[in-house]
This record gives structure tokens, sequence and C-alpha cells, in this order.
């Protein structure tokens, strides 16, 4: 069924004089004998995150009437995505050019269908990967051509040096970046936000758009099959800042109706139940013990609720969680972690003290490095590096975490990079965090890392002869270990060279001390499946059709199609996804209702 067959003549829906010229009324004609039904707006979206901000704007940038239902307040509009690092999955960009990389669409696509491993039925209509190969397609396109001059046009601009992240490492035409791509947006998270949180208060100012913040959608309203609206609990206001959890206290019931509702609701990644309940048996037993990467409302309720609707859910067993986690020194949601973005100087070994093979080397291969971690029993691992190592190679994520680059001053962010002084955030971590032991010699660091697991799992003299070992490695050019062959191919990189990866050396060179080692958590983050959809993102019921006046974007349609990453993903994808997708149900959801 086309997008056409779903076209709803607004005037036809929208009886009553429910659309004022100015754009929104409630016009309450339900349980009036023969009135046909209330239509608070053109369309519905719930969730005030990216992509639904996208969506939003794209509908009022259309003239259409929008209510954006949050549970959250004003305060945290943009969602997860204020909190992101702004980093921006573009193909064969000007700033790759500059530092002389040579990426191209086909690069691209292949590195992406290797890593998605699609083996759903992409080619089966009712395949679990059928859209979501097809959304690879378009987004790929995309990232290859309007994302960035899109966004450019919005006052959007980037980090001159691209990053390279999720190398995969083990194969041509396996996971990973071939090339680096992962471009850091000025301004962090709010700088990709911020055009699309202007759009909508402006077409707050013009009444196109009005909000219902601390509104929690507990249910959809069907009517024949077709979603007319949302309703559920009013909750008490909250001045809770930007990101603290909020109060769940419940002040009155509410009812929308709308004859399209967007869904952009986020995925699971607060909800350590659902994680658990989906977690895949490639990646071992679920972890008992896990840090949190995002805020609490990123809850996956809505899942359900759409589902409940009749929006078929797929590929809920893939999703991205990171294996360097720290325990947050200042938390400001549940559990709080932060991720480190590391590079290939540090040694990962496994919580009894084994170093562990390819490709559990930092930026390397996520989800991989997950499963042998599952496999050693422990939810943890560790990280040995020394100062030297840690004042150039660590990022961690987050738009709090880089003061610098959310306020835009390209300077000092590289300043803070290039120095050799370490960056003052990673400071705070080693000075205050949790997981952070330091000394000067091998066996006070393993007493140091004992004492911090509570056991006597490492055993000095072997860390000390694989640390030795890898160390007889690192002035060899035909180095036959992993990791030095991995600084080797950073430092080829022009960009990693000057701002990320630091020159070959011993770990237990003096002076590069002291040592530090660190304890690696479990950290949840994203969630690849979700709500299957179109291209124009409606969602799909079992049949394999749209259900009627139900749309998907963002996280909770697993960034489109339910799934467009498949298994594994490239990075700088997921903000991607929802101006991608965000876009896409906004513009396919105004035609629909011309
Ligand atoms: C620290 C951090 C760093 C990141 N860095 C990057 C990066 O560099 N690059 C990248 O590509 N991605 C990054 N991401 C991921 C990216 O930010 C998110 O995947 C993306 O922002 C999700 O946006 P969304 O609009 O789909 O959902 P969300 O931002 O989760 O918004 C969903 C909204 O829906 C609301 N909601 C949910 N359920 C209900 C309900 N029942 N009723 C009413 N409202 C409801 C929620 O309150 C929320 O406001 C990062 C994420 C974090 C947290």
């Amino acid at each position: 069924m086309g997008l056409d067959d779903h076209t709803i003549n607004r005037r036809s829906v929208l009886v009553g004089g429910s659309v004022a010229a100015a754009g929104l009324v409630a016009s309450s004609l339900a349980g009036q004998a023969g009135a046909a039904p209330r239509q608070d707006a053109d369309v519905i979206v719930v969730g005030h995150g990216l992509a639904g901000l996208v969506a939003a704007s794209e509908l009022a940038a259309a003239g259409r009437s929008v209510i954006v239902v949050d549970q959250e307040s004003r305060a945290n509009l943009g969602g997860q995505a204020h909190w992101s690092l702004g980093g921006l999955f573009f193909v064969n960009s000007p700033e790759q050019r500059q530092c002389q990389i040579r990426d191209s669409i086909e690069l691209a696509r292949a590195d992406w269908f290797g890593s998605a491993g699609f083996d759903r039925k992409p080619h089966d209509r009712l395949g679990e990967d059928y859209w979501a190969r097809q959304w690879a397609e378009s987004y790929l396109n995309f990232a290859a051509g309007e994302k960035r001059s899109w966004l450019e046009r919005k006052g959007v601009r980037w980090v001159p040096v691209v990053g390279w992240a999720e190398r995969g490492g083990t194969s041509a035409s396996g996971h990973g970046n071939s090339v680096p791509r992962f471009h850091m947006t000025l301004g962090t998270g709010p700088g990709v936000v911020e055009p699309f949180r202007n759009a909508v208060l402006d077409g707050e100012r013009r009444r196109r758009i009005s909000f219902r913040f601390r509104h929690r959608v507990d249910e959809m309203i069907t009517d024949g099959g077709r979603v007319t609206g949302v309703r559920g609990k009013k909750l008490a206001a909250s001045n809770a800042p930007r990101g603290v959890k909020s109060n769940r206290t419940v002040v009155g019931d509410f009812e929308l109706r709308a004859p399209i509702t967007i869904v952009a609701s986020g995925g699971i990644g607060a909800n350590h139940d659902l994680i658990r309940q989906n977690w895949p048996s490639r990646l071992g037993t679920p972890p008992k013990t896990m840090v949190t990467g995002v805020p609490a409302h990123v809850d996956g309720r809505m899942l359900a609720i759409t589902e409940a609707a009749g929006g078929r859910i797929v590929n809920r067993d893939r999703m991205w969680h990171y294996t360097e986690g720290l325990k947050n020194h200042s938390p400001i949601w549940p559990d709080h972690g932060i991720r480190v973005l590391g590079a290939p100087s540090s040694m990962w070994f496994d919580a009894e003290g084994n170093r562990f093979d390819s490709p559990a080397i930092p930026s390397y291969d996520t989800l991989e490095t997950l499963a042998m971690i599952k496999r050693t029993g422990y939810d943890y691992s560790w990280f040995v590096l020394n100062k030297k190592i840690i004042s150039k190679e660590f990022i961690l994520s987050g738009s709090e975490q880089n003061p610098e680059l959310t306020r835009k001053d390209l300077v000092a962010y590289l300043a803070s990079r290039a120095l050799d002084d370490v960056p003052k955030s990673v400071q705070k971590f080693v000075d205050k965090g949790v997981d952070f032991v330091q000394a000067r010699s091998v066996d006070d660091l393993v007493r140091k890392m004992n004492r911090l697991a509570g056991s006597d799992l490492v055993d000095a003299g072997k860390l000390r002869a694989q640390i030795v070992q890898r160390d007889r490695q690192v002035h060899n050019p035909f180095t036959k270990d992993p990791g030095v062959m991995g600084i080797h191919n950073s430092r080829n990189y022009l960009g990693d060279n000057i701002v990320r990866t630091v020159e070959p050396h011993p770990i237990l060179d003096p002076a590069a001390g002291p040592l530090i080692a660190i304890r690696m958590n479990i950290l949840t983050r994203k969630t690849l499946g979700g709500l299957q959809t179109n291209l124009s993102g409606q969602v799909m019921n079992d049949g394999g059709t749209p259900v009627p006046g139900l749309y998907a974007a963002g996280e909770a349609s697993g960034f489109g199609g339910g799934g467009v990453h498949g298994y594994n993903a490239l990075e700088g994808t997921f903000l991607g996804g929802c101006l991608f997708s965000g876009r896409a149900a906004g513009r396919a959801a105004a035609r629909a209702t011309s």
C-alpha cells in the first residue's frame, strides 16, 4: 500500500472549525450527536527529542498544526541529543578531503553492509530486515549527499579534524569504518539540536506548534484499526534540571486526537530490565551490572504501547552498548555512566588480568569486545595505560564533558587536545572517578586494582610480563602486536597523528608515568531495533502493511525501518538517523494531511 492510499484530506478530517486560522484548536466536538470526531491538531508527535523536533519542524514548515507531547518538562527539550557528543557520519565530506581521507559512497556502502550483516529476510516483504536494508541504502545516500549541506544551510559546522570511530579490524569485508567518518559538531549535541529547536520554538510562537509537557502517553487511541490519537496521564510539574530523573506523580488524565501520530519516543537504554529481557545470546548472558549512558526518560515504554495499537517491533535483540563505561563522579541521572572514546595505545585486559586478543583494541569493535568480555564471566574489564596516553587519547562522550566544543570554541578545543596536559574533564575522572587507580610501579598498581575490585584476581607478575612483551614491540615498525599495529595505523592518518594518538612508547617508561588502570564497565546506550517503518516512516503491522495514522522516527524506529544499522553501527549514525527519519516522517505526514 502506497502513501497515497493513506493521504488524508485535511478539511475532511479536521471538520467543525477545529483548526483555527492560527493553527490549533481543540474543538471537543466528541459527544455531540452526529458531530465528527474531535481533532486537536493535524499531527501529534510523541517525544521532544531530536527526531520529534525534526518531524515537528518539517510539519510546521509545511503549514501543519502539531502537538508535541512529552513526559518531561520543557527543560529537557532535545532529549538525549542534548547530552550527545554531536558526532555525525558523513561520506566524502570536505573535512575528510582536507584530512586527506579518500572516501566514497561505494566504500561506505561496503562498510555499512559489512557491519550490518542484514540476514533476516532482507528481500522478503515480511522479513525483519526488509525495510531496514532499504533505509540503509537511503541513509547512505543522505550521508554522502545532502545531509551535510542541509545542516550547513541551517548554520551547523564541524571540527575540521575527522574522528576515526569503530574501525572494526577483523577483515576488509566485515565490520568497521575503513576510513575516518566521525565529524564532531561545533556545539556538540546542543549544536545539532539548535536549528530544529529554534524552528519548533518559532512554530510555537506562530501557534503552529503547541507543547504538552509532563504528559505521559499510556495508550494509543484506535478506531477501526486506525490510530486517531493518544491518551495518558498528566504528571505533576517538575523543577528537576535537565537530565535529572523527574517525578511520576499523576495529577490528571488527558486525551488528544489527530489523524496522524508520530512516535519519536527514543529507545530502551535506561530500562535495564528491558535490556536484559531482549539481550542476545550471541553477546553471552545479560550483564548483572551496567552503568547507564542515557537519562531515565529513555524508558522504552512507548514501544509496547505502540505495539498494542498494531505496530510491529522487529530486531528487538539488536542493541548497542559500550564496553568503556566510567561511573560518573558527578552523576546527573541514576547510575550515570560516561563513555570513553579511546585510541589504540591503552592495553585491554579482562578482570583476571589476561590481555584480550584483537579486536579488543580501543576504538575497534564495540560489540565483539562486549562479547569477549561477557565470555570471561565478568561484567567489567581493565584498561592499563599511563599519563602520556590518557593526555592525548581519551575523549569523554557527552556535551557536558567537552565544554570548549559545546560553547563552539574550536581554538580552545584543539588546544586542549594538542597540548600535552590531560584535558580538564578527563583529569577530574582521574582525580575523583571511582574506577581509576594510579601508581608508579606495576606491583602497586595491581594492589590498587585488586583492592578496587575487592578480589585478588590480577597477578602482578603476569600483568607485568604482558606489558613488557607489548613494550618490546613499540619501536618495531613491522610489529606483530595488533595493538601496536593499531598505533602505527592511527598515526598514518594525519588527524589522529596530530590530536589523538601518542607516538609509540613503552607503557612502563617512567617518564610517561604514572601508570593508570581503569575499571571499564558496560554502559547501556542505543537501541538498534524497534518499530518497523517504511521509507515514509509509516509503522508496519504484522501483515506488512502500514498501520493507518501511525508513524515513527528516531531511536523508537531503530533509527528507521526498525534497524537501519543491522547488527553493528559505524558511529555518528544515531543523530543522523534521527535527522533523516524525523525528516522523512514529518514530510510524509505533512503530505498525508494536505
Ligand atoms: C551521552 C550521549 C552521547 C551520544 N553521542 C552521540 C553521537 O556523538 N553521535 C550520535 O549519532 N549519537 C549519539 N548519541 C545518541 C543519540 O543522541 C540518541 O540516539 C538520539 O538523540 C535519540 O533521539 P530520539 O529523538 O530518538 O529519542 P530521545 O532523545 O530519547 O527522545 C525521546 C523523548 O520521548 C519522550 N517519551 C518517551 N516515552 C514517552 C511517553 N510514553 N509519553 C511521552 N513522552 C515520552 C522522552 O521523555 C524523550 O523526551 C548519544 C547519546 C548520549 C546519551
